[in-house]
């Protein structure tokens, strides 16, 4: 009890450290794509730990097609053992999608006003990763020696996949199932939820070929955007009606994205639209479509429907071959219900906010996947500061009392997992 209210005191005395961190680390503008001062955030971090005594090792992608000498893929894990306890890892992504257009203020100046640090990747994930450092901190300040071992890691390209980031330590076994317990992802959800995981995404790309013709005799030729428009139709008036039908049991927010959805990403077809015109019947057309599939319907199944749609469609167009390509399968990832980690958060959220948690799942995917499918660890959770909504939006910001109840949540989830402090 006494251990508990010494490091709740420690994170409020630190309150201004936490916010100054959080603003160094929106300075250095790790925009992906295309992967910009990876190697010196994930220093800057590193530099910070190593002097708060925890071990500290660099993981370089060095297999990965996208780790290049212009953008390395520099990952960060930091260690810090005390007793034989359990293995906590509080894993964060240091990349932020671009800024894009609508700013009032300078996206990477760190602007703290009302209450609020503004700034590209505050909320998604940058907040988040200060929580986690000091959390640690404040459990060290507080005089508490660790039951067990704390990790933290700061990791590469979740907006893009995280094939170089938390995919690659999992492979190589830094992040593993025997060598770490539970994984705590402070991404923004609200400061009172708790996510269980994600749907499943499936993107692939169709190409349909026709036969080019005369553009004045259209009637010589097969033109493969009549056929995607018969595609889009079939989509339209068959697809989306039975997708919106299904519901999942996993409490995905917002509630609509409780059923399955399709999205198509992009489409191209004919002669390029800024190039010099001729008269032809398109012979080629692509698209790309993004499917968010349900833990009920299965990757399987979601494939199935989608070929079988697709040669449904086309038959009405005679002589358009078609070719499905995979681009890339996530299966839905769960928590198990009765999963430790799970309720250490939760009693954890209870003890600093007085409110329950609630339990919600991931419109998207996040990191989680590979910590589940490749460490096949199941004990993982996110759960950070911010707003989920204003994640990837113009004057994105993260409420300070966000982050510094997170960081107490952080750090009493943190001991309760090592089996203490409850
Ligand atoms: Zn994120």
């Amino acid at each position: 009890m006494a251990t508990i209210d010494s490091i709740l005191a420690e994170v409020d005395r630190a309150a201004d450290e936490i916010v100054q961190f959080t603003v160094d680390l929106i300075r250095m503008p790790t925009i992906n794509p295309p992967g910009d001062e990876y190697e010196s955030c994930a220093r800057f971090l590193g530099n910070h730990l190593r002097q708060r005594r925890f071990d500290v090792e660099y993981i370089v992608a060095d297999g990965r097609p996208e780790h290049t000498a212009r953008h390395p893929r520099v990952n960060v894990v930091a260690s810090r053992r005390g007793g034989g306890g359990p293995v906590v890892h509080l894993n964060g992504h240091i990349d932020v999608v671009p800024p894009g257009d609508g700013w009032t203020l300078d996206p990477f100046a760190g602007v703290v006003r009302d209450g609020r640090i503004f700034g590209r990747g505050v909320c998604d994930m940058k907040a988040g990763l200060a929580a986690a450092v000091y959390a640690a901190e404040a459990i060290a300040r507080a005089g508490v020696v660790l039951p067990g071992t704390l990790e933290i890691s700061g990791t590469v390209d979740e907006e893009s996949g995280g094939f170089a980031g938390v995919a690659w330590l999992a492979e190589q076994g830094r992040i593993a199932k025997g060598r770490t317990d539970y994984v705590i992802i402070p991404e923004p959800l609200n400061v009172d939820r708790i996510s269980v995981g994600h749907r499943g995404v499936y993107w692939f790309e169709l190409t349909l070929v026709g036969r080019m013709a005369h553009g004045s005799m259209p009637f010589l030729g097969v033109s493969a955007i009549d056929g995607m428009t018969e595609v889009l139709a079939a989509i339209r008036r068959e697809l989306e009606p039975a997708l919106a039908g299904r519901l999942t049991s996993m409490p995905v927010v917002p509630e609509a994205a409780r059923h399955a959805t399709i999205n198509v990403n992009a489409i191209e077809g004919g002669q390029p639209i800024a190039g010099i015109q001729s008269p032809c019947v398109a012979d080629r057309c692509r698209a790309i479509f993004d499917r968010r599939f349900l833990i009920e319907e299965t990757f399987g199944r979601a494939k199935a429907e989608m070929d079988a749609l697709v040669k449904r469609a086309l038959s009405t167009v005679p002589g358009v071959e078609h070719e499905i390509r995979d681009l890339m399968v996530v299966d839905p990832v769960q928590t198990p219900h009765d999963s430790p980690v799970v309720s250490a958060v939760e009693r954890a959220i209870g003890r600093v906010l007085d409110r329950q948690a609630t339990l919600v799942a991931s419109p998207g995917t996040y990191d989680h996947k590979h910590v589940a499918r490749i460490a096949g660890i199941p004990h993982c959770i996110a759960y950070g500061p911010g707003e989920l909504e204003l994640a990837h939006q113009p004057d994105e910001s993260c409420r300070i009392d966000d982050l510094v109840n997170a960081t107490k949540v952080l750090a009493l989830a943190t001991l309760d997992l090592m089996g203490a402090g409850r």
